[in-house]
């Protein structure tokens, strides 16, 4: 069963094909200000529509996408190299409760 989710103003809506098994609770210097919940997935497997701004910083592998309106982080993509799986911020599925969610922490701070 499909999965939905959106930004705080509804610009952003996400399509994924089930419930993410669990999250990533990560520590980097970019999660631990946004507070990102990431689920991975193949990137045919995802559907978004909306305008997103990427960030991109540091080794510049991924772009970091967020609504332009109401500042929601959505999901971050490669810029060029595939890596078979694209992140998404939980957080913005209408279904998303961390009582009922594995939440794996990683260690990835600098
Ligand atoms: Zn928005």
């Amino acid at each position: 069963m499909s999965v939905r989710g959106s930004c705080h103003c509804g610009n952003v809506q996400i399509t994924l094909p089930r419930q993410p098994d669990w999250v990533a609770d990560c520590n980097c210097s970019l999660c631990r200000r946004t507070a990102w919940r990431v689920a991975y997935y193949p990137p045919d497997q995802v559907r978004i529509s909306g305008e997103t701004k990427a960030y991109i910083w540091g080794d510049r592998l991924i772009g970091i996408h967020h609504c332009p309106t109401c500042g929601c982080g959505t999901h971050w993509q490669t810029l060029g190299e595939d890596f078979g799986k694209m992140g998404i911020n939980a957080r913005l599925l209408d279904s998303y409760d961390e009582a009922t969610i594995e939440v794996r922490k990683f260690d990835n701070a600098d």
